[in-house]
């Protein structure tokens, strides 16, 4: 029935060609190599909890950055953590390069990504023509490599095992913001498949509704 959809690709993988075509219900494309996933067929529920993983994502940054991650004591000098008062203290100690290195990728790139992953998935789940969605799937694709929340809340661990030979930490609600977010953004990134949305928004542009 899709036999003239039908192209031939490679296996981003291992190379090995395979034939692509539109999906139906239920059906994914493996590699027959090297096992690895090619396509994933999407429909409106699939993208539905996405969207929700996704909002979730948001909320989560938004906590992140507004409740204090850390206090750190030293000899009764107390200072409370949010992110950005770590990247306003690597600027005023001109270390002004690292500080904008954590600030794009703590908290720029990881809410450009989240939100562009956001307008898109809303755009899939109404399915309506929104503007920029092909902006947005985009902007997903190339900034997936540069939400760096996990490596961010692993650096925190060590960070804190350093720290803890000077002073006393104590842990506060940020650092489980920190923790659900990076957990989250993974379970929302396992979700996106760049060939597979973009046929499906194609198709919604195609007969959408609006
Ligand atoms: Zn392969």
């Amino acid at each position: 029935m899709n036999a003239s959809l039908q192209q031939y690709k490679n296996c981003p993988d291992c190379s090995a060609t395979y034939s692509d075509r539109v999906l139906n219900c239920g059906e994914e494309l493996i590699c027959s190599c090297c096992g690895k996933r090619l396509k994933k067929y999407y429909d409106v529920s699939l993208f539905q909890k996405v969207w929700a993983i996704v909002t979730m994502c948001l909320i989560c940054l938004f906590m992140a950055n507004i409740t204090p991650i850390i206090i750190f004591d030293v000899s009764g000098n107390t200072q409370s953590n949010l992110i950005i008062t770590g990247v306003l203290s690597l600027w005023f100690q001109g270390y002004w390069p690292l500080a904008l290195l954590v600030f794009f990728s703590a908290i720029f790139l990881p809410l450009l990504h989240l939100s562009s992953f956001w307008y898109l998935l809303g755009s899939c789940c109404l399915q309506k023509r929104w503007k920029g969605s092909f902006i947005a799937l985009r902007c997903v694709n190339a900034l997936a490599p540069w939400n760096l929340m996990p490596v961010f809340a692993v650096a925190t661990m060590a960070a804190v095992v350093k720290l803890d030979q000077l002073g006393t930490i104590e842990w506060k609600i940020g650092a489980l913001w920190v923790a659900v977010l990076a957990l989250s953004s993974l379970v929302a990134m396992r979700h996106f498949d760049y060939g597979a949305i973009l046929e499906y928004l194609e198709r919604i542009h195609r007969d959408g509704t609006k």
